[in-house]
């Protein structure tokens, strides 16, 4: 029996190159999810894999098993115990695992409170700095609202649990993570500053808008679509710009514009020309708030993507993050980087440049990515992921995301294209709070090809001619994308 067994996984191996699964020798049969001991819902899934061409029940029921060697089962629970019974027939010889598992239902937790007055306390924000919204949290962190340069002063008004409570202006406040400021002297006063001279100029490949200020303050910032414009708010700023200083050299800005709409924020408006956005970046040099915005890179104009300069990323990688692990052991990070290198192929084929955040099975970091992306000057950037979650029985299909609202065609236009592959459409997912979604600098989206936890998905993201379709797939939506963009530039600029 051992034989033949080791025989299977040997042709399990060999068809499923990227597959992880190996029983040892003593097991037949392995539970991969359902076996906790205690549950908080009726619904209750048995995920496990066993070699190929097994019959398996799980309490008497036969369970379906896929090509990859999984098989799963939907259990709906009684308050208390509930007995398990997975029993799995291979090659004649049957193998029977029974379990328990106790169904409690739901405590409400009290919730968890940690404020503490603050009152007169500064923070200064260090490199990297970012706002939240609020206190809420999720898998990726509460919802962002957008980096700040370092330097920045802001008084401390709360605390709350990794979180600081900080004023932008009088009648408005933001969340920080607490490991990302430094607490300076007490008597520290939080800043204020008149506006000074602008200067909107073009710098090659960017334009440029400078606004003096006398200290570095605090900024929030965000696209519009209609009207085509990006709106800066700089918090503890009143107005004393009497210059505002726009040349006629100027490739993506039409002009520039502000508003005081509070006695203490003031608000920039920059007026962009094409309606796709290329990227921008609000920071500061010296006490200047500096924004600068890419011109259209000159490939677009072609509508292709040869000659454009694309950044690839593949999710997770290295000894620690192995991202999802599908049922029979295939791992996600393994998956990502055999795509990334299909995809790669793909866009090379067409003339375009790759840059890869993560080459090789290497742990990268989020801001180590960033900084690849950043000093490659990527004209956009995929990350490819797989997910994870829900149902294991059902389809779950394929999504792409984005965070910020520029660059919701550039996610739709490829997730168009991928639904073509007959998966299921999980959704186009704005808002998102992945790390490499947040830069504002070039369109980037985030492709989570198909869920690692859905057996009838997992079968077909193990198999690698359907990972080159997908990327494939994915090609042709950028293709489109570089396609409504040449006719946008076509109808001429927007006003
Ligand atoms: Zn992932």
């Amino acid at each position: 029996m051992k034989k033949s067994i080791s025989l299977i996984t040997i042709a399990l191996i060999l068809s499923f190159t990227l597959t992880g699964f190996d029983l040892s020798a003593q097991e037949s049969f392995k539970i991969v999810r359902g076996k906790q001991d205690t549950v908080y819902t009726a619904q209750h899934f048995i995920v496990g894999v066993a070699p190929a061409g097994s019959l398996i029940t799980v309490n008497g029921t036969p369970a379906k098993q896929y090509k990859t060697g999984s098989f799963g089962a939907e259990l709906k629970l009684v308050q208390g115990d509930n007995t398990v019974n997975v029993n799995v027939l291979t090659g004649g010889k049957e193998s029977t695992e029974t379990f328990n598992v106790f169904f409690k239902l739901p405590v409400a937790q009290p919730a968890i409170t940690d404020t503490v007055p603050f009152s007169g306390k500064v923070v200064v924000t260090k490199e990297g700095a970012y706002l939240n919204y609020g206190v809420g949290q999720d898998r990726l962190g509460g919802a962002k609202g957008n980096y700040i340069a370092e330097g920045i002063r802001m008084e401390l008004l709360d605390s709350a649990q990794a979180l600081y409570k900080v004023r932008l202006s009088e009648n408005s406040y933001a969340f920080i993570p607490k490991f990302l400021v430094n607490h300076e002297p007490a008597g520290t006063k939080p800043p204020f500053s008149l506006t000074s001279s602008w200067s909107v100029s073009n710098a090659g490949n960017t334009d440029v808008v400078r606004v003096a200020l006398e200290k570095r303050l605090p900024y929030t910032f965000f696209k519009e679509m209609e009207p085509n414009r990006i709106v800066i708010d700089i918090h503890g700023a009143a107005c004393n710009s009497n210059w505002i200083t726009q040349y006629l050299n100027l490739k993506m800005v039409d002009y520039v514009d502000y508003d005081q709409i509070a006695p203490d924020v003031f608000r920039v408006y920059i007026y962009l020309r094409d309606e796709f956005c290329w990227g921008y970046k609000v920071d500061y040099s010296g006490t200047s708030l500096v924004v600068t915005i890419k011109h259209t890179p000159a490939p677009a104009y072609k509508g292709a993507l040869a000659g454009l300069t694309i950044g690839v990323d593949a999710g997770h990688g290295g000894p620690t993050s192995h991202g999802a692990v599908s049922p029979s052991g295939v791992r996600e990070k393994d998956l990502n980087l055999a795509m990334t290198y299909m995809l790669k192929a793909e866009l090379e084929k067409r003339g375009a440049k790759v840059v890869l955040s993560r080459p090789d099975d290497n742990d990268v970091a989020m801001s180590q990515r960033i900084k690849i992306f950043e000093n490659a000057n990527v004209d956009m950037m995929v990350s490819v992921h797989c997910n994870a979650g829900g149902n294991p029985l059902r389809p779950m299909g394929t999504s792409t995301y984005y965070k910020h609202i520029e660059y919701r065609e550039l996610a739709k236009t490829v997730l168009e294209r991928l639904v073509e592959l007959d998966v299921n459409n999980f959704g186009l997912i704005g808002n998102f709070n992945f790390s490499l979604n947040s830069p504002t600098y070039w369109p980037n989206i985030l492709v989570e090809t198909m869920f690692m936890s859905s057996l009838p998905d997992e079968e077909l993201i193990s198999d690698p001619m359907f990972q080159r379709m997908m990327m494939n797939k994915t090609v042709k939506g950028l293709e489109d994308y570089m396609k409504k963009v040449k006719t946008s530039l076509k109808r001429g600029s927007k006003r």
